[in-house]
């Protein structure tokens, strides 16, 4: 007997139809396909997303739409397996993705995001919904969003304690430990503007467009990965979960008639 989901690609398009008749809102995760330091898999932005995802629209009872895998990302080119979308095509595939679903119904659109490359761009097409079809769309990211309620969770890493933490929670399966590496030191572009897991201008972080700036041949900066660990990955997740399911819960009482 068919089980009960909240994912949208397990439902048949009748299911479909039927649920979007009593609920206007989509999960739609977006992660990535890139280096992540030598222990992590390429798509761990890809299946952090993916799960978060799942799991805030199974909690908020809304349907999870099929996670999209690339991203932009061009600090980590020279590393093997990455594969990197062009900002603007970027831009354009996730737009599609939401008007697809707003002309069945959608809304209201949660845009979970796994890769800081995809953040600015995520917004552009989220203000693209708005325009053209009144789509009420939010777009949050994990790590940013879990130190502003959990200060003691600074999730300032790539590939570090952090993101290999959420792996080992979810995905145990696809970390070797063993691999796990010290970051490379923070490259120092100027007197006071330093690379490291974000830029900085004495000490505040700045957006800059720069390529290969501090990976190094690791691949992972930030805090370190050596500590990482299942039980603090599954308690990062679960902040942003909640989080999550109650900007859902929240989103649905926006009256967008008017
Ligand atoms: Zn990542």
């Amino acid at each position: 007997m068919k089980q009960k989901t909240m994912l949208a690609a397990e439902l048949s398009w009748t299911e479909f139809e039927e649920h979007m008749k009593g609920d206007d809102v989509i999960v739609i995760p977006v992660g990535m396909l890139e280096e992540h330091g030598p222990q992590n898999p390429l798509g761990t932005d890809t299946a952090i997303a993916g799960y978060c995802a799942a799991m805030i629209g199974e909690r908020a009872g809304a349907l999870s739409a099929p996670v999209f895998p690339y991203g932009y990302g061009p600090e980590g080119k020279k590393f093997p397996g990455q594969v990197s979308l062009s900002p603007q095509l970027l831009r354009k595939i996730l737009y599609a993705y939401g008007v697809s679903y707003a002309k069945h119904g959608a809304r209201r659109i949660l845009f979970v995001n796994g890769h800081g490359g995809n953040a600015g761009i995520l917004r552009m097409a989220a203000a693209d919904l708005w325009a053209s079809h009144g789509v009420l769309c939010a777009a949050t990211e994990w790590w940013l969003l879990v130190p502003q309620f959990k200060p003691e969770w600074p999730c300032n890493d790539h590939g570090g304690l952090y993101e290999t933490s959420c792996m080992l929670a979810i995905r145990p399966d696809l970390v070797d430990m063993e691999n796990a590496r010290d970051p490379v030191p923070d490259t120092i572009l100027s007197e006071n503007i330093r690379a490291g897991y974000t830029v900085t201008y004495r000490g505040e972080p700045f957006f800059a467009a720069l390529d290969d700036f501090a990976l190094g041949r690791a691949g992972n900066f930030g805090a370190p990965p050596q500590g990482a660990n299942a039980k603090l990955g599954a308690d990062v997740l679960e902040a942003y979960i909640d989080y999550n399911a109650g900007l859902i819960r929240e989103m649905r009482k926006v009256d967008l008639k008017k």
